[in-house]
């Protein structure tokens, strides 16, 4: 008796004999009911009719593997209206009437594999005395039943992709239980929309901004109130805001940058000695700040879709230049000039020939050329007019001092945070950002407007501040909120309710997680039961 609750048996099975091999422990167990039900006809019956022997492998007992030898009876039906004559002996919770396992090592076997993968769940479940094979445990997976899904009443919806960027599929959440309900093979409107007509009790569908999911929700639960989700909405914002600031952080360095040269007097002296002025180094700052602003520039209207040329006469540089920009994928950082250095030793000459008046460059360019100088035209060019005296031009903008503020991006982040959770850093450059330009003024109120409107989920005041950024000739802010007018149902929903996919993004996480560790090569059908049943 105290083995049998040792081996955690169940009622009516006794132990007979234990023997230790050299491959485990051999348990020799008799069912000792008196009565068994007929499974056709539900009738007990006590009419033993046969005894025979099933073997069964049984979870490890302390790291040893475990085999039954069961010894079990067939009974007679005694029911004369039934047609079965012979049964044999039920034990529903312990062991499936053909089966060669327990359910338990099934189910150990099952979880493994769930908690692991194929190949890995052999390893750890050898490590642990059972010995399995990697189909054994993907069959196990495969055959575990659909949990129905139940009352669904708040639906989170998102794509995620199970081969980068080539192929995507769709998880469904059940926003109130938080759990994933569903996987589909695709992201098309049609099959997410089928899959919400059988959930005729939803109220409520939580999703992304794109147009697919949007239509399978009107589609498929007509019925339901659709909700943006609050971060892509927040997410859009921010790289209209990106967009704005990058046009005006470009024009801000652009000043500092004329206020630079203004400042700088006619220095003739070799370069190593101008490069060591601070005043210099402030320039060539302000420059590379600059040459970035545009980079930035010109990725943030990249992104709005807009053609390479439309996008070199809208920042100002080459057309070659963005194009170099765009292929390169990162900030291509300016190799340093190795024709300035041509140019040291004929400085002492450029200097007096200057002096004697000859303001002509083209002139002085050719009578270098004679002297050996093997630099670019466009060398001779800059270096003398970086030399110029100061008047040429007119000062303007704050003091060349002024160090770079931000980057576009960070300037948007920096927008949208609350005020109160910035570092003191933070502030201060926040400060000087807004004190760029009335319109950057102008932007942040608008900017903290909605995402205070987001955070204490006031979607009432949605129009009205819709209506300031109509009147605000803030066209980044204008364009952004054209998106929000075509979607805008949705949006004041996902500003008032409270759910969003915040839950759904962090299973999208937590499926890319169970996608890896089976190394990416589980097909649709495994990864979905997988995630179904992630414990
Ligand atoms: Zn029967």
């Amino acid at each position: 008796m105290e083995e049998t609750s040792l081996l955690s048996l169940p009622e009516g099975m006794l132990i007979e004999q234990i023997q230790i091999t050299e491959n485990g422990v051999i348990v020799a167990v008799v069912a000792t009911s008196s009565t068994s039900c007929c499974p056709l006809c539900s009738e007990p019956s006590s009419s033993i009719h046969c005894h025979y022997r099933r073997t069964l492998r049984d979870v490890p007992c302390a790291g040893r593997r475990v085999q039954l030898f069961l010894t079990v009876r067939k009974f007679s039906c005694r029911n004369p209206l039934c047609e079965r004559k012979v049964f044999t002996e039920r034990l529903p919770a312990f062991v499936e009437p053909w089966a060669r396992m327990t359910i338990r090592y099934c189910e150990q076997i099952t979880s493994i594999g769930l908690a692991t993968c194929g190949k890995g769940g052999v390893r750890l479940a050898a490590r642990l005395g059972i010995h399995t094979t990697r189909q054994t445990i993907l069959r196990r997976i495969m055959e575990l039943p659909d949990t129905p899904a139940g009352v669904i009443l708040f639906l989170g919806i998102d794509d995620f992709s199970f081969q980068r960027g080539y192929r995507f599929g769709t998880i469904l959440v059940n926003l109130e239980s938080r759990r994933v309900v569903d996987l589909l093979p695709d992201r098309e409107a049609e099959t997410s929309a089928a899959w919400m007509r059988q959930q005729p009790d939803l109220m409520a569908v939580s999703r992304d901004r794109g147009g697919a999911y949007a239509s399978a929700a009107t589609q498929g639960a007509p019925q339901a109130i659709q909700c943006a989700d609050r971060f892509h909405v927040l997410k859009n914002l921010g790289e209209a805001v990106e967009g704005f600031l990058a046009h005006h952080l470009a024009a801000h360095h652009k000043q500092q940058m004329q206020a630079l040269l203004d400042e700088q007097t006619p220095v003739w002296q070799p370069k190593r000695a101008i490069r060591s002025s601070p005043k210099l180094e402030h320039l060539q700052h302000a420059r590379s700040e600059e040459r970035l602003a545009h980079y930035e520039q010109v990725m943030a209207l990249r992104k709005q879709g807009l053609s390479q040329q439309a996008i070199a006469q809208r920042v100002g540089v080459g057309h070659s230049t963005v194009s170099n920009w765009l292929a390169a994928g990162t900030f291509p950082e300016r190799k340093p000039r190795e024709q300035a250095s041509h140019l040291d030793r004929y400085l002492p000459y450029l200097v007096l020939r200057w002096e004697n008046g000859c303001h002509n460059i083209a002139c002085l360019f050719r009578e270098l050329a004679e002297q050996g100088y093997k630099g670019s035209y466009e060398s001779v060019r800059d270096n003398l007019v970086r030399l110029l005296p100061a008047g040429r031009k007119n000062a303007v903008g704050p003091s060349p001092k002024a160090p770079a503020l931000a980057t576009s991006r960070q300037a948007a982040f920096l927008f949208l945070r609350r005020p109160e959770t910035l570092r003191a850093q933070e502030q201060e450059t926040l400060v000087k950002l807004r004190q760029i330009d009335p319109e950057v003024e102008r932007a942040y109120d608008l900017v903290q407007q909605f995402a205070h409107m987001l955070r204490t989920r006031t979607g009432e005041c949605l129009d009205a501040w819709l209506d300031l950024v109509e009147h605000s000739k803030l066209p980044e802010l204008q364009s952004f909120a054209a998106g929000i007018q075509k979607d805008i149902d949705a949006v004041r929903a996902g500003l008032t309710w409270w759910i969003n996919n915040g839950m759904v993004e962090g299973h999208v996480t937590k499926l890319k997680l169970i996608k890896r560790q089976g190394y990416g090569k589980a097909g649709f059908p495994l990864l979905r039961k997988r995630v179904l049943h992630a414990v």
